[in-house]
């Protein structure tokens, strides 16, 4: 038995009624921590428990929770990311979203490794956690404010105890788009899967928390001593050469006859100076970025273009460095904008490119205008920049025209009309009322020959990462139980996560080999694309942020923590057993809901079918039937089905319901 006093989970979640107002405290037994620790192991573990099958994700039988990470709060580094979990009502499957901020520690520091919400109000709602306990309390005065007005109102409402950390929904939200996500900190977004729409659909605006409960580990000293060891590795400061040569550096990548892995510490130093805008011309030059809805190359969009957005421009803007809690390295940051000087969130790359390459938009000004305004409806920036594109595209082949737009020309490049969408989409008006839902929807209502331009997997349109230049890309966005994900895993992660310096039985990557190598499957891609899967469900159990992750295990001492902390002495591979747990878990949530995963596959365009005809890209098509067919017999799912083969799922303990 854990003592209570010393373990960095609290052994118990919050259940909140909001049909009745009720709040119940369940505690978690033991178990279920050495089974799944926290986080998101956790709420697999409740929502696979308690969830009936086939519930409408937008009805009031869907479970919302949020829950913090095992690590969070006992002196690991990079441990404050917490995640909202529910049925997604974007893909039918399990739902995720992953965050920043202060949140993750607020729900310790109030008692609770998770809160979870069953039920819908009849109004609009607010749940507080505090000195006085957890309760409802009327949204009325809130609901139709935007994600800044509402926190900067409940910051004030609720000042005079410890600081609260606000978690809120904005239009977007509450008018249940989709593509609506939960806004936290002035910006920080748990954005996919369209959780937003489900807290919509609920009539809860906001959750805000202001416990003091001080969070405990088991061994703090060694906890300490590992995170000052750590420290070496993202306090160096790496030369750097200025922005404006980055694109060129892509450049080189790209006509590089050979590949080789990529080191986290080279991204992890980019991140720091620029933050994730720092990738943006090297991505569209070496064949990340995925330019013109898919169909373009960086040949549509060369250097001079994406120049535009520059990332040295952008840091000039940077008021101050923004740290999400225990984050040393701060890749976001905070700029003045607009004519009052207002604070904001600066974009991030995923933004910069849903608006940018994926648009041929170059213009940075805009770029900004999109994204506050996306942040304070509180709608996903990836789906709607990719669903705009869509429209572009429809556009362009005569699918639409402006009788359908009402007036406005899609034209490529046209940031003045993307901003326009945007508007129209957050108010659900116009023509953007057809954009609101996201790509899936809006093709299905244009016809057979709008479905091709169509980029999502699984129904969630895929972030800019580009399959034809990593193809674990599309591979995890189609095998992951919430598809379309690109923080699933990648071949490039794998690389910077250093695996198989903790789990010798991993293969490690060669130093140099043959591009065209990663294009076809083998059983060694399949046991690192496992590998990677069960790593990204473990580190979400424990709350860490992906970027750190790519400083590799061996510099960043996750397994390590999680035995100081924990008080246990697991070995790595005990640990990756449990990410498998999860990852299995959430595949068989979604075969009980009635999923196919066989049909969450990514689109063919971002397979290379039809190949690119010129471009970093060029040529390029992805075998990802065999790469499916190869993960599934690795991970222990039957190969054909994606189905968890019965001795897989009681090697994991598992049980089928
Ligand atoms: S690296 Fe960036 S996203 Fe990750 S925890 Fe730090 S500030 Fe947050």
């Amino acid at each position: 038995m854990t003592d209570t006093t010393t373990r960095p989970y609290r052994g118990k979640v919050l259940w909140v009624d909001l049909e009745s107002g009720a709040c119940r405290e369940e505690i978690i037994p033991e178990e279920v921590y050495r089974q799944y620790l926290s986080g998101l192991g956790l709420a697999a573990y409740l929502l696979y428990r308690d969830l009936p099958p086939g519930v409408d994700a937008l009805g009031p039988a869907n479970i919302l929770g949020f829950v913090s990470g095992l690590l969070t709060g006992t002196g690991s580094l990079f441990t404050g990311r917490w995640m909202a979990v529910a049925k997604s009502p974007l893909t039918g499957t399990w739902g995720e979203s992953n965050c920043g901020g202060r949140l993750s520690p607020a729900i310790k520091q109030c008692g609770y490794d998770g809160i979870f919400f069953t039920g819908s109000s009849p109004e609009p709602v607010l749940l507080v956690v505090d000195a006085d306990g957890p309760r409802l309390e009327p949204a009325g005065d809130l609901w139709g404010c935007d994600t800044i007005e509402t926190e900067t109102a409940l910051l004030a409402r609720y000042a005079g105890g410890p600081k609260p950390a606000v978690a809120c929904i904005g239009p977007a939200g509450e008018r249940q788009s989709l593509i609506s996500g939960i806004s936290h900190d002035f910006g920080r977004f748990a954005a996919r899967a369209g959780l937003g729409a489900v807290m919509g659909s609920k009539r809860l605006k906001a959750l805000v928390l202001a416990g003091a409960r001080p969070i405990a580990a088991a061994d703090p000293a060694t906890i300490k001593r590992l995170s000052k060891r750590c420290s070496r590795y993202y306090l160096t400061s790496w030369p750097l050469p200025p922005a404006r040569f980055l694109p060129y550096l892509g450049t080189l990548v790209s006509k590089f006859p050979l590949g080789f892995p990529l080191d986290g510490l080279i991204e992890v130093a980019v991140f720091k100076r620029w933050g994730t805008a720092g990738t943006y011309g090297m991505a569209v030059e070496w064949g990340d970025a995925p330019i013109k809805n898919w169909a373009g190359s960086n040949e549509d969009y060369p250097i001079k273009m994406a120049r535009g957005v520059d990332p040295e421009q952008i840091f000039q803007q940077e008021e101050r460095k923004y740290f999400c809690y225990s984050c040393p390295l701060g890749c976001g940051g905070i700029c003045k904008y607009g004519p009052e000087g207002r604070e904001i969130h600066k974009p991030e790359y995923e933004t910069l490119m849903a608006f940018g390459g994926l648009q041929l938009n170059n213009d940075l000004e805009t770029l900004f205008e999109i994204n506050d305004r996306l942040n304070r409806a509180g709608m996903d920036s990836i789906s709607a920049g990719g669903t705009i594109a869509f429209a572009m595209e429809c556009y362009e082949k005569g699918l639409l025209t402006e009788a359908d737009t009402g007036g406005l020309a899609l034209r490529w490049g046209d940031a003045q009309v993307a901003l326009t969408l945007v508007e129209q989409m957050i108010a659900r008006e116009g023509f953007g009322a057809l954009l609101a839902d996201g790509v899936k929807r809006a093709a299905a209502q244009l016809g057979e020959r709008a479905a091709e331009a169509a980029i999502h997997a699984g129904g969630q349109e895929l972030a800019f990462h580009d399959p034809r230049l990593d193809p674990g890309f599309a591979l995890h966005a189609s095998v992951e139980p919430n598809p379309g994900r690109h923080t699933a895993g990648a071949q490039v992660y794998y690389e910077m996560y250093r695996l198989w310096t903790r789990c010798p039985e991993l293969p490690r990557p060669k130093l140099l080999y043959r591009k065209r190598s990663k294009y076809t499957s083998s059983p060694e891609m399949a046991a690192q694309a496992v590998a990677a899967s069960c790593y990204t469900q473990l580190y979400n159990a424990a709350g860490l942020c992906m970027f750190g992750a790519f400083l590799g295990v061996d510099r960043l001492p996750v397994f390590e923590w999680l035995n100081a902390a924990l008080g246990w002495e697991l070995p790595p591979e005990a640990y990756m057993q449990i990410g498998k747990r999860i990852q299995t878990l959430r595949q068989l949530f979604n075969l009980r809901e009635g999923v196919d995963p066989t049909a969450l596959r990514a689109n063919p365009r971002v397979l290379g079918i039809p190949p690119l005809r010129e471009g970093a890209n060029k040529g390029r098509t992805i075998a990802l039937d065999q790469m499916i067919r190869d993960y599934y017999a690795a991970i222990g799912w039957d190969p054909e089905t994606g189905v968890p083969l019965p001795e897989t799922v009681q090697a994991l303990g598992l049980r089928e319901k």
